[in-house]
């Protein structure tokens, strides 16, 4: 055996690490996956559910605001009936606002009723049987029933109540003469504390509002309200992108002006030129899911971490098995005296490369080494010094074999054997000399004289019918011939010319 075979051994060592970390880690990414997909689902649900709690509200925003302004809308179109009655100027004025005005124009967030001529005074009040002529003529509802016959039910822009100095919006309708010509409006005021009384009562997170807007984009009522919001023009603002395409919807968008995100849910309100939208932060949104997630990330790298630790160690464990079992498989084939491989494994391998050759019809050369007179040098220097000298010898076979497939084993005693495959006799001779030369080098070095090896050399192109142990008896042959003549030489045998002429007896099994 070389001696680095036994570190090719250990770098061959079957490394469980890609094996068992593969399927281990394909399971925690499935789980991490299946968390991931989740949570991811839990987010999406709470974001509809946000969207829908916000879609309820603006159902019920929508009837009650509908349902309010459906009942002005009935109040102005009486009064208008009221004013075609014949011969009504002839009435007494408090006939007068009896039949025109009924007990809706008393509602809590109804301002005053009027109705102004044609040049936009003052005529009737509800509130007042003799009402001061005050002009109204430049106010945006009266232009546009003035400018267009065919306005219908107007909902003004946001105002200051001239009479009471509130913040109200106009209803009007448009008074059309006998002969068809403008005869002047009809107006009811409402209060916008009505939109703000109906928001506050609604409950939204700190960074939630509701808004109210004329469909051409003013502002009417926003709650919580910001200072100067109540008549600004919001054309621009991304709800009315959206209100282009659908009269009710939802979509997220980041606040120009504190960068928050927030989804609005928001809708027409009936066939009016309104819309009410909702808007809820999306921090509000998740925060609950927040908190969840954090929990359920928290546990999965928990669980990751020791599933790492637990992956280690018993890697860690394998590794350490494997080399343990590689040490003693190691062990197994050595010789611990001379560190060449034992007997048993030589065994193995000449039976091995015996096939090989008979398969590649290549020669193999096997060389019987025995150190002569080693039984007295025993003697003479005490057995430890013996064994120091096969230490030495085994050291010697090693430093000249260079090719991978050769192998050196202690065959028993001071015999050793050395397998040469694909080798001549030419080769095996040369190898010979070079174990010669190393011993020799070594003897010196330890101040050994006199002690001479003695090698035999078997080598056969292994055929069928033949047996390994021939190739061991060839060898054997050659040694005790070594020994006859003399001993410290180098003998050779080749199969099948010189077997039987050296085949005197002496034969010693495989
Ligand atoms: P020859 O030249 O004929 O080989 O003479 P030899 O004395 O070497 O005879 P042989 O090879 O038959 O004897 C082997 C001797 O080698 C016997 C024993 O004293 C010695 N020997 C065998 N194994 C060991 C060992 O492990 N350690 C030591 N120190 N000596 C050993
Ligand atoms: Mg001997």
């Amino acid at each position: 055996m070389r001696p680095d075979d036994g570190k090719a051994r250990m770098m061959t060592i079957p490394r469980p690490t890609r094996r068992v970390i593969a399927p281990i880690l394909l399971v925690v990414l499935c789980f991490c996956a299946l968390c991931g997909y989740i949570l991811f689902e839990a987010r999406r649900a709470t974001y509809d559910r946000a969207a829908d709690v916000a879609k309820g509200l603006i159902t019920a925003i929508e009837a009650d605001i509908g349902r309010n302004i459906e009942t002005v809308d009935l109040s102005l179109q009486g009064v208008i009936d009221g004013l075609a009655l014949p011969e009504f100027d002839r009435f007494d004025p408090m006939v007068r606002n009896m039949i025109l005005f009924d007990r809706s124009a008393t509602a809590r967030h109804l301002g005053k009723m009027f109705v102004l001529d044609e040049t936009g005074t003052v005529r009737l009040d509800s509130k007042d049987l003799h009402p001061s002529p005050v002009n109204l003529a430049d106010r945006d509802y009266f232009l546009a029933h003035k400018n267009d016959p065919n306005v219908g039910l107007y909902i003004s822009r946001p105002v200051f109540s001239r009479m009471s100095s509130d913040r109200v919006i106009g209803l009007s309708r448009r008074v059309t003469k006998a002969d068809g010509s403008f005869g002047g409006i009809v107006v009811a005021s409402l209060r916008l504390s009505y939109f703000e009384d109906m928001f506050k009562k609604i409950s939204l997170g700190p960074d939630g509002s509701i808004t109210l807007l004329r469909s051409d984009g003013v502002a009417l009522m926003r709650w919580p309200q910001p200072g100067d919001f109540i008549g600004q023009d919001l054309r621009r603002a991304k709800l009315f992108e959206e209100l282009s395409r659908e009269r009710d919807g939802r979509f997220d968008t980041t606040s120009v002006t504190d960068g928050r995100r927030r989804l609005f849910v928001y809708s027409q309100i009936a066939d009016l030129p309104l819309v009410v939208s909702i808007g809820q932060s999306t921090a509000d949104i998740f925060l609950r899911w927040n908190e969840y997630a954090f929990g359920i990330v928290f546990m999965i790298a928990l669980l990751c971490a020791i599933t790492y630790m637990v992956v280690m160690y018993l890697m860690h464990d394998l590794h350490r098995r494997g080399i343990a079992e590689n040490q003693l498989s190691i062990m197994a084939a050595t010789d611990t005296l001379s560190g060449l491989s034992n007997r048993r494994h030589f065994n193995e391998s000449l039976a091995r490369e015996w096939q090989r050759g008979m398969r590649d019809k290549e020669p193999l050369a096997l060389l019987m080494i025995d150190a002569d007179h080693f039984k007295s040098y025993n003697d003479v220097h005490g057995h430890p010094a013996g064994d120091h000298m096969i230490r030495i010898l085994g050291a010697a076979m090693t430093s000249a074999l260079e090719r991978g497939g050769d192998l050196g084993a202690r065959y028993g005693g001071d015999e050793f054997a050395i397998l040469l495959p694909g080798t001549s006799v030419d080769g095996a001779r040369s190898v010979a000399g070079k174990i010669r030369q190393c011993f020799e080098i070594l003897c010196e070095g330890e101040g050994v004289k006199n002690l001479g090896l003695s090698i035999g050399i078997g080598c056969v192109t292994p055929v069928k019918g033949m047996h390994a142990s021939e190739l061991v008896l060839l060898a054997d042959h050659a040694l005790y011939r070594a020994k006859e003549l003399g001993r410290n030489r180098t003998e050779a045998l080749e199969l099948p010319v010189q077997l039987a002429a050296a085949r005197p007896g002496h034969e010693r099994a495989a």
